[in-house]
């Protein structure tokens, strides 16, 4: 007999995103998101008699985007197929899909580290273009279910069962969101259903190498989700093979405010999709050097930004990780740190500063301290004209108005004060005030210095230069005043 912690987790994801055209796949109807139900529909996408499909050629290009940036060989020629079922959403009875010649296959996601330092990659079995289905809406109407056939185009990306746990699925996923954003083909929104995952599940005896009986988890809607759904789906199979039981092939559904997964209603599981050729469409055929152009054209992808960042700025890898996480992120970054010199300063302001106002519901785009103005800043304070307590202030400040810093710590008279009579005051103010210290510190006792100058940048609110107050102080008591 086993026991259930004797298995291992074997998942495989199917992700579909949304890609960001201006129209549905094979039609001119819009793509907004939030349109009223049905508004986006026409002839073709209702497949009313007649009408013929017409291919989204920016559709094909942002799907090749996205298979390059996944590593994987675009087909010069894939197929469009029918995918025949029969559901509510779906009038025309069929979903055009690709089935066995799909745009591309056998790519690979990087998505982190084993403790050997090795990557631990998870291969792509294939990507390919389809249509959306429509929707069906149950909370619009009480008792009733209605049906949207808005859509969008869309790609799902299929991986290989490469998987061993929830959080490698989860840390597959966040790679896979972030290489879909850095390419720009969808905003791999999950909560408006840019990206949505099926997760198929198995378990086996570790040690073992055949798969077990998988099962699909559907309806799944955060990363978390995905993550608690596997375990507890992954828990339920172990315990039904530790007892000697075989789990059913079958679709479960995920319901996240049980926490339990449960099995679809048998007309939501497994079909027979009768694929076949779809005859309103010829074969797609995309020439190599067309193929190869798109690959030139991808923008620099994050694992390449993360190797950079580490090479050029000699940041840590926690930095890294939280600078490139977002690709304006990273740019502003790199512009503070190209205008002012300082990498590592612009890292920590950025990573504190900016991220905190950003966390408050900014954004980049509207931000009002822009990169020019940040770079100023860490010049202050670099060079003395403000403390960093009065930077502080200055990027508060800033970022409401978007003034420049120096003309916010004039204003603000939160420039250091460096002149030699000021700071006499100051010091001549604590000396007097403090005749015990001034006196042991005059005798030579120089753990005192600090306690002087803490003294003086009080006495100061913070105005005084500490490194000038410093000087004056060591001057003084090597002149026995
Ligand atoms: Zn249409």
């Amino acid at each position: 007999m086993s026991a259930a912690s004797d298995y291992e987790m074997v998942v495989g994801l199917e992700v579909h995103v949304q890609l960001l055209t201006r129209t549905k796949a094979f039609c001119g109807c819009s793509t907004a998101y939030g349109a009223p139900p049905n508004v986006n529909t026409c002839p073709v996408c209702l497949a009313l008699p007649g009408a013929l499909p017409v291919l989204n050629e920016e559709a094909v290009r942002l799907a090749v985007r996205a298979a390059h940036a996944l590593s994987a060989t675009v087909n010069e020629t894939s197929i469009f197929a029918r995918k025949n079922y029969f559901y509510p959403d779906l009038p025309k009875g069929y979903q055009i899909s690709q089935f066995d010649k799909p745009l591309a296959e056998h790519g690979k996601l990087d998505i982190g580290m084993n403790a050997d330092g090795t990557p631990i990659t998870v291969r792509i079995t294939r990507i390919h273009m389809e249509e959306d289905a429509g929707k069906s809406v149950h909370d619009r109407y009480a008792g009733a279910t209605a049906i949207d056939l808005n859509g969008v185009p869309l790609i799902e990306i299929v991986s290989e069962p490469d998987m061993r746990s929830a959080r490698e699925a989860g840390a597959y996923l966040r790679a896979l969101k972030q290489v879909i954003e850095y390419t720009g083909v969808s905003d791999a929104n999950m909560e408006e259903g840019s990206l949505r995952v099926d997760a198929n599940v198995s378990a086996r005896l570790r040690g073992e190498t055949k798969l077990g009986t998988k099962t699909e988890v559907k309806n799944l809607n955060s990363f978390s989700g995905v993550e608690r759904a596997l375990e507890v789906e992954f828990a339920r199979q172990s315990d039904v093979l530790a007892r000697g039981g075989t789990v059913t092939q079958q679709t479960m559904l995920w319901d996240a405010i049980r926490g339990e997964v449960r099995p679809a209603r048998s007309k939501e599981g497994s079909h027979d999709y009768r694929y076949f050729p779809e005859p309103d469409l010829p074969p797609l055929q995309l020439a190599r050097a067309w193929i190869d152009h798109a690959r030139a054209e991808l923008p620099e992808l994050p694992a390449a930004k993360q190797a950079r960042f580490l090479a050029d700025y000699r940041l840590t890898p926690a930095e890294i990780e939280v600078l490139t996480a977002d690709q304006s992120l990273s740019a502003y970054f790199e512009e503070v740190a190209r205008v002012d010199g300082d990498a590592k300063g612009a890292a920590n302001w950025v990573i504190r500063d900016v991220r905190q106002l950003l966390n408050s519901g900014a954004t980049l785009a509207t931000l009002k301290i822009r990169p020019p103005a940040l770079a100023q800043l860490l010049a202050l304070v670099r060079d003395g004209t403000v403390s960093h307590d009065a930077a502080t202030k200055v990027f508060a400040i800033a970022s409401e108005n978007g003034d420049a810093p120096l003309d916010i710590a004039k204003r603000e008279r939160l420039l250091q004060e460096r002149s030699q009579d000021a700071l006499a005051g100051w010091v001549d103010q604590v000396l007097a005030a403090y005749p015990d210290v001034a006196s042991r510190f005059r005798a030579g006792d120089k753990k005192l210095l600090g306690v002087l100058v803490g003294l003086v940048m009080k006495a100061s609110k913070g105005r005084a230069d500490p490194k000038a107050v410093n000087q004056l102080l060591s001057a003084r008591a090597a002149a026995g005043e």
